[in-house]
C-alpha cells in the first residue's frame, strides 16, 4: 500500500511537472462546452479564453490526435506571422526605450533587471515615484503596486501599453495634478515584458515551452508550497522579487479576450474580499466602453474560476502568499493587432489604469 501510495505521488508529481509543456495549441470551435467539459479533466492540457464559440487549447503533440478522435473542429494557432508583427518593436528595443526614459527622467525613474529570460534577455521593471531615490523611512512608509505584462509572448499589446505608461506617467508629472498626486505618493513597478523571448518568436510559451501563468506555486496543487526550486527563470525572478516588496495591489495583462478578471481562478471558494475585487474590476471597465458594453461578459468582468479554471496563475499565488490583490486583464480580443491600433487602446485605458492605482488610497 505505502509502494502504490509513494508511486502515486510520484506519478501526480511528475505529471505536475510536465503539466504546462507546450508544443502545440488549436482554436476549438464548442459552442455547447461539451468538449470544454471534457477536457477541464486533463490537466495536461492547458485551456484558455474559452468564448460563446469555443476554446483555444495548448499541449503536447498529442493533442492533435486527441481533438481528431473527439471529432473535433480546430485549426491550428500558428507563431503570428512576421508581417503582422512588423511594426513592433524588438524585445531589445523595448529595453533601450526603457533605458532611455530612465536616463530623460532619472529623477523619477529607476530600472531594475530582476533577472533574465531562458535565452539571457533582461527581465526588467520600471519604478516610477517622486523622488526616485527615497531614503529608507519614506521608503518603508509608501506603498507599493506593480503592473505586469506580456508573460504569454504572443499578447503584446499590454507591454506596448505600459511602455506608454511609463512615459505618460513621467512626461506629465509637475503638470497633471493627478498623475502628481500618484508618484508622490505610491512606488509604482511596471514590468512591459515577463516574457521577452516569448515575444520575440511570437509564442505563449518562454524558450523552454512553458506556460509561465500556469508554473507558479498553487495552493490547491501538488505544487503547494511557495518554494523556489526548479522553476522557469521567469518564475524564479518574480518570485524572488515579489519576497522582496510590500505590494499591495498588481494586475497583469494579457490578451485574446475583453475581460476584467478577479481571483479565485484555481478554485470555486468565494474570494475573501469578493466585493473589493468586483468592485475594482467595475470601476476598471466602466471607463472603457468595449469592456462596459461586452456582449460576452455582463459590464466586461469576470470571476476566474467561472470562466474557466487556473492552476497556478500569478493572480491567486499572490494573493495566497503575499496578500498582493491582483487582477487580470484581457485588453485585446486580437492577441497582436496591427500596431497602428496601440495607441487608441492606450487612449482607451489610460483613465482606468490611473484609477486602478488610486484604488490603493481606499485601503
Ligand atoms: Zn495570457
Amino acid at each position: 500500500m505505502k509502494t502504490f501510495l509513494m508511486f502515486a505521488l510520484g506519478l501526480s508529481m511528475m505529471t505536475n511537472a510536465i503539466a504546462h509543456k507546450i508544443e502545440t495549441g488549436f482554436l476549438v470551435i464548442d459552442p455547447d462546452h461539451n468538449l470544454l467539459k471534457e477536457i477541464s479533466k486533463n490537466p495536461e492540457m492547458i485551456i484558455d479564453h474559452v468564448s460563446k464559440m469555443g476554446f483555444e487549447v495548448y499541449g503536447s503533440k498529442n493533442l492533435v490526435n486527441f481533438l481528431t478522435a473527439k471529432k473535433a473542429q480546430f485549426s491550428e494557432l500558428l507563431p503570428v506571422q512576421s508581417k503582422m508583427g512588423a511594426d513592433y518593436p524588438t524585445p531589445e528595443n523595448v529595453i533601450k526605450k526603457m533605458q532611455s526614459l530612465e536616463k530623460q527622467f532619472p529623477k523619477l525613474i529607476t530600472l531594475i533587471e530582476i533577472g533574465k529570460s531562458v535565452e539571457g534577455r533582461s527581465l526588467m521593471f520600471a519604478k516610477i515615484t517622486a523622488p526616485a531615490k527615497l531614503n529608507n523611512l519614506a521608503m518603508a512608509q509608501r506603498p507599493e503596486f506593480k503592473y505586469v505584462a506580456n508573460m504569454h509572448g504572443d499578447e503584446i499589446v499590454g507591454r506596448e501599453l505600459m511602455v506608454k505608461f511609463i512615459e505618460d506617467l513621467a512626461k506629465n508629472y509637475g503638470t497633471d495634478s493627478r498623475i502628481t498626486k500618484l508618484l508622490d505618493s505610491v512606488q509604482i513597478y511596471i514590468m512591459p515584458s515577463m516574457n521577452p523571448d516569448g515575444a520575440m518568436k511570437r509564442v505563449r510559451a518562454n524558450s523552454n515551452g512553458v506556460d509561465l501563468n500556469r508554473s507558479f506555486p498553487d495552493f490547491t496543487t501538488v505544487d503547494n508550497q511557495n518554494t523556489l526550486g526548479k522553476r522557469e527563470p521567469e518564475i524564479l525572478a518574480m518570485m524572488k522579487f515579489q519576497s522582496q516588496h510590500h505590494f499591495k495591489l498588481s494586475a497583469n495583462f494579457h490578451g485574446g479576450a475583453e475581460v476584467v478578471n478577479y481571483p479565485f481562478d484555481t478554485q470555486a471558494d468565494v474570494f475573501p474580499l469578493d466585493n473589493l475585487v468586483q468592485n475594482m474590476s467595475l470601476n476598471y471597465s466602466r471607463k472603457i466602453p468595449y469592456l462596459w458594453n461586452s456582449t460576452e461578459f455582463e459590464h466586461g468582468i469576470t470571476n476566474g474560476y467561472k470562466w474557466y479554471e487556473v492552476d497556478g496563475g500569478m493572480q491567486d499565488w499572490s494573493y495566497h502568499w503575499y496578500g498582493d490583490l491582483q487582477l487580470t486583464i484581457e485588453l485585446t480580443k486580437t492577441k497582436w493587432p496591427a500596431f497602428s491600433t496601440v495607441d487608441r487602446t492606450y487612449l482607451d485605458n489610460r483613465d482606468s489604469l490611473l484609477g486602478y492605482i488610486e484604488e490603493m488610497a481606499k485601503f
